[in-house]
């Protein structure tokens, strides 16, 4: 019998975030693809004429404008969002929101048994167990697009978590890696946001130079590989060449390793598990990209990693109290309000006076996360 080979529809993507350093690297990436991919929506907070330029390239069924949740706007803006995300046309929803106002379209688009390219990592910080539950229910599923849980993913394949002993995620120890005390505590904004090996948007820049972002990150893998927090460790590797480490029982250790682009685990997280082949990425030059190093964390001196840590163990709301405590000073750091070691003494204020908040539900949670908010205004307008 012949017959002539059917080539599959393209996927649809809605593309929340489009505008950011994810999305407009998501893009880069689906217009390459353009025979497997098709752009559903595009949503975008800031940057109107960039969100209009992309809608005229991509010609999406849904372009989405998002509303400030800090003006009081969140229901519009999370309206906007989750119409994006349930569209029936959009097989996959990469969200590249940042902050905890893309938690509902995470939801949202499980619920509807979607697969979500996950980059707004905050959505699994807020309800790791919420975002569990709903892709049970669900049918959905969730896909990292973070570079350290997609190496972690690759090197672990199909291998039960029972034969996983740990994980090692690696953090580039960013710009204040080898700075004294005294320096760090005079950092300005300018300082913070030269990133020695990733290109990204501010917050997560500001993040990464506190490692908050590491600490958000041992909450993710938590999260999505279901290991306790004593099986997650976090070492330092200036080159941000390897991606994260596996060991397993044996004792044997798998790494996934790559240049610092994100174009990779963003396709990656599209096409899991299948992988393509004109995916533009440079050969691989270990020689060129030698000699790669691995540094214990400073703890004492990054306090954000280990208060993010505890506030993973301790469970319930504190996650959530930590990450918009987070998300609050640091908007205050990059306004120019306050100083970056400000930020630690911000969320820890904040997680000691939440520390019994309820996590029963999304509602308690973003109560908790409103009022964690609220704490950081209020301490700093004290001063
Ligand atoms: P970004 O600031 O560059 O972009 C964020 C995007 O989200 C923009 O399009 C913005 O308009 C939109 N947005 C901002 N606030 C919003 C709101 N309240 N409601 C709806 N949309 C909103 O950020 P980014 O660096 O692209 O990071 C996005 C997410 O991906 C973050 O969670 C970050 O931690 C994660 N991530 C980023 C990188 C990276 O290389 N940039 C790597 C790994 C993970
Ligand atoms: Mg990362």
């Amino acid at each position: 019998m012949t017959g002539a080979r059917t080539t599959p529809e393209p996927q649809g993507v809605a593309l929340l975030g489009s505008t950011g350093s994810i999305g407009t690297t998501a893009l880069r990436v689906l217009d390459r693809q353009r025979d497997r991919f098709s752009v559903a929506a595009l949503t975008a907070f800031s940057n109107e004429a960039l969100l209009r330029e992309q809608a005229e390239r991509f010609r999406p069924e849904f372009v989405g404008m998002v509303g400030d949740s800090a003006n009081g706007d969140w229901k519009s803006g999370t309206e906007c969002l989750i119409e994006a995300a349930t569209l029936p046309s959009a097989h996959i929803v990469l969200n590249a929101v940042v902050g905890a106002a893309g938690l509902d379209a995470t939801l949202a688009a499980l619920y509807h048994g979607k697969r979500v390219a996950l980059a707004n990592k905050e959505t699994l910080v807020v309800g790791g167990n919420l975002v569990l539950a709903a892709a049970r229910e669900g049918g959905g599923e969730l896909v990292p697009v973070d570079s350290e849980h997609s190496a972690i993913l690759q090197c672990i394949g199909s291998r039960p978590a029972s034969e996983i002993r740990r994980l090692v995620l690696t953090a580039s120890g960013g710009p204040f890696r080898t700075w004294p005390d005294e320096r760090i505590e005079r950092a300005t904004l300018a300082d913070a946001l030269q990133h020695p090996t990733w290109q990204m948007g501010r917050k997560i820049t500001v993040d990464s130079a506190s490692l908050a972002n590491k600490a958000l990150e041992v909450i993710e893998a938590h999260f999505l590989f279901g290991l306790p927090y004593d099986r997650i460790d976090v070492v330092v590797h200036p080159q941000s060449v390897v991606h994260s480490f596996v060991e397993f029982v044996d004792g044997s250790v798998l790494a996934q390793m790559g240049v610092p682009s994100m174009e990779l685990p963003v396709l990656y997280a599209l096409t899991h598990p299948e992988r393509l082949t004109d995916t533009g990425v440079p050969t691989f030059d270990p020689v060129e990209l030698s000699p790669l190093t691995f540094e214990p964390v400073r703890y004492d001196r990054f306090p954000m990693l280990e208060l993010g840590t505890n506030a993973g163990r301790a469970g319930g709301a504190a996650p959530a109290v930590y990450n918009a405590a987070n998300e609050a000073a640091v908007a205050l750091f990059l306004g120019g309000a306050v100083a970056f070691t400000d930020i630690p003494r911000a969320v820890e204020h904040a997680l000691s006076r939440l520390s019994g908040a309820s996590a029963d539900s999304r509602d308690a949670l973003l109560a908790a996360d409103a009022e964690a908010r609220r704490l950081v205004t209020e301490l700093f307008h004290e001063c």
